[in-house]
């Protein structure tokens, strides 16, 4: 028999840290630390909206023409869906909600968060551009709660056309009172999405924002998203005025992380940890970087096993992995290639955290 593990290391945000700090003290990976990152860690996404009041260019609902899912999951085909999840992964560990939605516009978000969290966490993903049910869904308790940015004040509107910095500021200072009041387990995250544009001043500024409400603040990079648009880049397509507009503002060079993604195609696709992905009208899509292809039309009329089988069969993915995308995650690159000068200047010194 092996010696047992002695540590777990189970935090994404110190995992760096307490990683040297096992090697340092001479600790051998997987014989006498892991990190979770080896560890089979299944989510599925379920988008329960379908629509997003703000049109955000660096998102399908500002970059793409003719968006098919539209209208909000109810709460009873959501406990459908939940069941179904849950005979066929018994060990899923979180649910997304939404992927290129808002959840806060469905009426019934409360309640769904109540039947999931009953049975496995859950993680909301939300602009707090809606406040009339955020009430209800504090006393639901999501295990996580992400709260997106990317500006302050006037670049926080230039970045996110069609939601209100005003409406922002006043649902957040909402939230924090609602948190005081109720006490829940959820644990409440700034995601600050870093342009060319916003990464210091307003990075600051948000920061101090972010410790007068007692949150947590979280600096990441800025995409283009979905990946649809940049294999359309790749395979020499046009991608539109509105997606141009976002890459001019990325802190980060596509070109130098493409030659940098293309040089791992051969290794594994870092997304396929989260499927399915469940659209609000039950189709099924390929994956959560990607707005197409939908691979099936409807969750609850097939097996898990043979949407599996299918997305094995994508196209697609051999097109994506051809030009590496499948791994193009900016920590993940930055990470095995540290001195590889894919930023510009405008980045913070400091990402992560304040
Ligand atoms: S290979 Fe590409 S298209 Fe296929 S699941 Fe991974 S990221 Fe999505």
């Amino acid at each position: 028999m092996g010696r047992p593990l002695l540590d777990l290391i189970a935090s994404a945000r110190h995992r760096e840290a307490m990683e040297s700090e096992c090697i340092g003290t001479g600790l051998t990976t997987t014989e006498e630390y892991l990190s979770y990152l080896r560890i089979s860690r299944p989510e599925a996404s379920i988008d329960v909206s379908g629509t997003c009041s703000a049109r955000c260019p660096s998102c399908p609902r500002g970059n793409t023409r003719n968006m098919r899912r539209n209208g909000c999951m109810s709460a009873d085909v959501y406990g459908r869906v939940l069941g179904k999840l849950l005979d066929e992964m018994p060990h899923l560990m979180n649910i997304e909600f939404s992927a290129w939605s808002e959840p806060f516009l469905n009426p019934e978000l409360a309640h769904i968060v109540r039947m999931t969290e009953e049975r496995v966490p859950c993680t909301i993903h939300t602009n707090l551009q809606h406040a009339k049910f955020l009430e209800g869904v504090i006393e639901a308790q999501p295990s996580q709660l992400v709260i997106s940015a990317g500006g302050y004040e006037k670049s926080y509107e230039e970045n996110h056309p069609g939601a209100f910095w005003q409406a922002f500021l006043a649902n957040t200072e909402l939230l924090r009172n609602l948190l005081r009041r109720h006490r829940p387990k959820t644990q409440c995250t700034l995601l600050y999405h870093v342009y060319r544009d916003n990464g210091r001043r307003d990075l600051d500024a948000m920061c101090s924002l972010a410790a007068g409400l007692g949150f947590q603040i979280y600096a990441t990079w800025a995409y283009l998203n979905p990946y649809d648009k940049i294999l359309d880049l790749c395979e020499g397509r046009e991608i539109g005025g509105a997606a141009a507009k976002v890459l001019e503002k990325l802190p980060w060079s596509l070109e130098k992380s493409l030659g940098l993604s293309r040089s791992e195609a051969r290794k594994p696709c870092l997304c396929q940890r989260i499927f399915p992905i469940i659209n609000s009208d039950l189709s099924v899509s390929l994956c959560h970087t990607y707005y197409n292809p939908v691979i099936a039309g409807n969750f609850l009329e097939i097996p898990l096993s043979d949407l599996v089988k299918i997305r094995h069969d994508q196209e697609q993915c051999r097109r994506c992995q051809a030009y590496g995308l499948h791994r193009l995650d900016l920590e993940v690159l930055l990470r095995k290639y540290p001195a590889s000068m894919m930023f510009y200047e405008c980045v913070p010194g400091r990402m992560n955290s304040c």
